[in-house]
């Protein structure tokens, strides 16, 4: 149904909720000791999920399903051509139910609709776009190591592959990973976040739609800690491909270490925006409101940190201080607002935490600062002034609507400081010098830097974080090739001198 037209908040809220069961080896499943969780809508406090929740044995259940599809299912051993026909059909299935799939994500996450919509049609170009790789993934040969050899180097898929995916872009995320896993011909569990589980579920009826076959793609309901623990430790699961919080992620890393499995991780970032006096005004205030408060600030990307030249710092900031006053905050259903709710309650008290934080240290609410007094989970769009790098609000995630505004005088400083966290995800660079931004931009140690621009993103480009943002890159051409190991044919032709026995 097409949600784009006025929805009435408590028509919505009336429907039954969404109820989901566990997908195992094909077929949807209750867990096996009857678990259920439900999930409320931050915004509204009602309902909108019940979900069969797994536990360890729907984990190893699910593990063994993956583990039978790939070594002796068909999966692995088709054509690329036919794995890529059954992931454009997943993209044609997102797409007609697109409506459908925003308005559970908004309802869940507590996002407006129309960035959920925006959100869902992203993610079906990436099946579209994995669906170009499964035909393009190819190795290497070498023809120039002398007369008897001939080199080859095979890309094989790895294996089985447990994707854990967080609750910030739920849909998103989890098809950054998994069409591309799927292209190279891995067999996988996924586990969503345990709080935004319905919009993966509900990719499960189109994958089982499309005619993924049977444990191809498993899908698990539960908590990091029991479910997730065991996709991270079993020992029939071959690569880890998780999105989540740095120190989730360095714990994760650490247990799956144990079995050396191959490891993906895309995690936190405290990102800076570099504002130079000479910079496009308009467009550099506007994406630094935007860079904030998008996703209410729950963005791994989020650009948590505005470094601004200190000639323009007080007038950029009392500019976007007045543009923050205009940002429409509220009921994610309606048509118009730009920031809706916090998703999770611990979320919402870990923003007001690094608020009250920063206070403590000194730092100045220029705006915001509080929870908004209404029903739901939100949070006043908020600007710190008067901050220094050594405060913990210039240096931990927020993940929230939360902006820090630092100060610095030349290009060498504002270097310095973009890269005085331990995270390096991403950055941007204000200024309308072409010397200064590719100075800038060469130099900043994240896996992206845009230039004059903010937050946008191409299935083409790759993405992923230096230092404690992560590890490896997802998206680009290279994103399938991620998913498979590399095996050297070393082939001799003609006669072989021997070794042991030289002919005389
Ligand atoms: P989180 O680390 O709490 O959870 C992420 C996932 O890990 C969830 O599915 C959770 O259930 C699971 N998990 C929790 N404990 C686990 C355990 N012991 N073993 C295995 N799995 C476990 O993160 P979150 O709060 O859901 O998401 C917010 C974080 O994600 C932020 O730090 C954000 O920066 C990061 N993030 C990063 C990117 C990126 O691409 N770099 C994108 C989005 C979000």
């Amino acid at each position: 149904m097409d949600h784009s037209k006025l929805l009435n908040t408590a028509d919505v809220l009336a429907r039954p909720p969404f109820v989901g069961k566990l997908l195992i080896d094909g077929a949807w499943a209750d867990a096996c000791d009857g678990s259920t969780r439900e999930r409320r809508s931050p915004a509204h406090d009602t309902v909108v999920g019940v979900y069969a929740e797994a536990g360890v044995v729907d984990a190893e259940r699910a593990i063994a399903a993956a583990r039978q599809a790939f070594d002796h299912g068909p999966w692995p051993r088709m054509k690329g051509a036919e794995r890529a026909r059954v992931l454009r059909a997943v993209a044609e299935g997102i797409l007609l139910r697109k409506h459908d799939l925003a308005l559970m994500e908004t309802l869940e996450n507590g996002k407006p609709l129309a960035q959920s919509l925006a959100e869902i049609e992203g993610a079906a170009d990436l099946w579209h776009y994995a669906a170009t790789l499964a035909r393009n993934l190819h190795g290497d040969s070498y023809n120039t190591l002398g007369e008897n050899t001939l080199g080859v180097v095979l890309r094989e898929a790895i294996g089985v592959v447990s994707i854990i995916t967080p609750w910030n872009f739920p849909f998103l995320i989890v098809s950054q990973k998994l069409p591309f896993a799927l292209a190279a011909g891995c067999t996988t569990v996924v586990k969503p976040a345990e709080v935004t589980s319905g919009t993966t579920v509900m990719l499960g009826e189109i994958l089982l739609d499309a005619g993924i076959p049977s444990g191809v793609v498993n899908i698990l309901v539960g908590r990091g800690s029991v479910v997730g623990e065991v996709m991270v430790t079993h020992p029939d699961i071959d690569m880890l491909s998780f999105t989540g919080s740095t120190g989730v992620g360095k714990q994760a890393v650490a247990k799956s270490a144990q079995t050396l499995k191959k490891v993906s991780m895309e995690l936190g970032g405290k990102n800076p925006q570099i504002i130079f006096s000479d910079c496009d005004w308009d467009a550099a205030v506007d994406a630094a409101v935007y860079g904030i408060y998008f996703n209410a600030g729950q963005c791994c990307n989020s650009g948590s940190r505005i470094l601004v030249q200190a000639e323009i710092a007080e007038r950029f900031t009392a500019a976007v201080v007045e543009r923050s006053k205009l940002v429409r905050v509220g009921d994610p259903l309606l048509p118009g607002v730009q920031v809706g709710a916090i998703t999770t309650e611990r979320q919402l008290e870990t923003i007001l935490s690094h608020i009250n934080g920063a206070r403590s240290a000194g730092a100045t609410v220029a705006l915001g600062g509080a929870r908004v007094d209404t029903r739901g989970m939100y949070v006043e769009p908020t600007v710190m002034t008067g901050v220094t790098a050594d405060m913990a609000i210039a240096k931990d995630e927020v993940f929230g609507p939360v902006l820090a505004v630092l100060t610095f005088t030349a290009l060498e400083d504002a270097i310095a400081l973009a890269n005085s966290t331990l995270y390096g995800l991403s950055a941007s660079v204000w200024s309308q010098d072409f010397n200064t931004c590719m100075t800038a931009a060469r130099r900043i140690k994240a896996g992206t830097v845009w230039v004059n621009t903010f937050l946008e993103g191409h299935a083409e480009l790759p993405f992923g974080g230096y230092r404690e943002s992560g590890i490896g890159r997802e998206l680009g051409r290279f994103a399938t090739e991620d998913y498979t190991e590399a095996k050297t044919l070393h082939m001799h032709l003609g006669a072989r001198t021997d070794w042991y026995l030289p002919k005389p």
